[in-house]
């Protein structure tokens, strides 16, 4: 039996894995489970899957998670604060960790899968983007296992030869071909962009996400972000990842090779095979999802994608070929702007507009070591969170002169 973590059960991502898990009974066993402060959510996982350990990264929802749990939780051991996934991550029991966090509140616990040597699936880019070289490094110094869940990295990973290592291309690759559905705005005119709405942003027209990578997914930051994340994990420059956008969503992403091959994985639009993919690798398990019908796809179609509607994407590469501290700062002030923009406190092309203002005044330098990333994501919160509120002024200020 291989022991599983699964941290943010409660996200979408953490929900399909839970659902993987669910169909090999027989060969996994979930050993522990963490959320942030959906009480309600992880007390059913808790009931359904009976795991040893259970924890809610917000203090303040474990009372009301014993509460409803009741007797019913007896059998779980409950731990609550942000240290309490870092302790689930590395307990001895596990084996796997699923590292399905959203945001850089999943470095730490991350970080601490890979140096404790376990199997780590990430599918939590963010802690990819700001401390790459450090998990690369605790993965190889730990000797774990590194599968990526993204489905655009995992494509690429099932595209490239056995027994390649973490953050080293293997010979002979040239380039990677990284697909992108173009969310919901896709075909949005730019002037429409300002009046779009946090509902229609998380519409995703292939994907069913959590609430921040749907954002991120229309503005094409998150396939900067994946940008970022695909260097890393596969040891290219930025230079050799090209973008393309798939609308159907059906070729997750390719590999290019120096004879002019190109070898790409293709999949109806579901987490769950990635997730299978890893869990199972190098084997391969059921996942559940629906089978490809590629004649009534009909066809797949692929263009450029359009950095001036969507500036985010150009940014995110203008801070991968800068490196070092700078993708720190893209993915800090992207999360504090997505976070206002879902809470109506920002428009839509406010988003680029701010992670833009926080670039410019931020000076990068090399990552030293962890510290290094945590006071550099701090200052761009905050600097972030500025220069926000002076565009809501400078709004209003607009407002009344109107
Ligand atoms: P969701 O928003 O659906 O879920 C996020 C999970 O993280 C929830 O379990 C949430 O708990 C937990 N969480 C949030 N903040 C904290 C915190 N401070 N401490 C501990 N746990 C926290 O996100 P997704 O599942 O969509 O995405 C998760 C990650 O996977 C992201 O990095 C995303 O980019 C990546 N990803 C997602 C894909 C998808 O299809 N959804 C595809 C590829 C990558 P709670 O419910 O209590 O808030």
């Amino acid at each position: 039996m291989i022991g599983v973590t699964v941290l943010g059960s409660t996200g979408s991502v953490g929900e399909n894995t839970l659902d993987v898990l669910a169909r090999h009974a027989d060969r996994f066993r979930l050993v522990a489970i963490a959320a942030n402060r959906n009480a309600a959510k992880l007390a059913r996982q808790i009931v359904r899957f009976r795991p040893a350990y259970a924890a809610l990264a917000d203090e303040g929802a474990a009372p009301e998670l014993r509460a409803l749990l009741g007797a019913e939780g007896r059998g779980t051991r409950l731990l609550a604060g942000a240290g309490a996934l870092e302790e689930l991550a590395v307990l001895p029991e596990v084996d796997c960790v699923m590292a399905a966090v959203v945001g850089a509140a999943g470095l730490r616990s991350t970080l601490a899968a890979a140096r404790a040597g376990k199997r780590l699936l990430v599918a939590n880019k963010e802690s990819l983007v700001m401390a790459g070289p450090l998990v690369i490094a605790a993965v190889t110094a730990s000797g774990a296992t590194l599968l990526p869940i993204d489905s655009e990295h995992n494509a690429i990973f099932q595209c490239l030869p056995p027994g390649v290592r973490p953050g080293v291309a293997p010979p002979g690759l040239r380039r990677l071909l990284l697909t992108a559905s173009g969310g919901p705005f896709r075909d949005t005119p730019a002037e429409a962009l300002a009046e779009v709405t946090p509902e229609a942003a998380c519409a995703h027209p292939n994907w069913v996400m959590g609430r921040k990578i749907s954002v991120d997914s229309a503005t094409l930051m998150n396939k900067g972000l994946e940008l970022i994340e695909a260097c890393l994990l596969f040891g290219v420059a930025p230079g050799q990842v090209q973008i393309l956008v798939h609308p159907q969503s059906i070729v997750h992403s390719l590999v290019e090779y120096a004879d002019g091959s190109v070898l790409a994985q293709l999949g109806a639009p579901d987490m769950r095979t990635p997730i299978a993919h890893a869990l199972g690798w190098p084997e391969r398990i059921d996942s559940g999802v629906e089978f490809l019908d590629l004649l009534k796809a009909g066809r797949l179609d692929f263009r450029a994608p359009d950095t001036v509607r969507f500036p985010c994407l150009a940014l995110a590469q203008a801070a991968a070929r800068a490196g070092g501290l700078h993708p720190v700062v893209l993915n800090a002030a992207n999360e504090v702007a997505v976070e206002a923009f879902l809470a109506r406190r920002l428009n839509f092309p406010g988003i680029a507009a701010v992670i833009e203002a926080v670039l410019e005044r931020s000076t990068g330098g090399t990552i030293g070591g962890l510290e290094d990333v945590l006071a550099t994501d701090a200052e761009s919160r905050v600097r972030a969170r500025e220069r926000i509120v002076g565009m809501s002024r400078s709004a209003a200020v607009r407002g009344a002169h109107a």
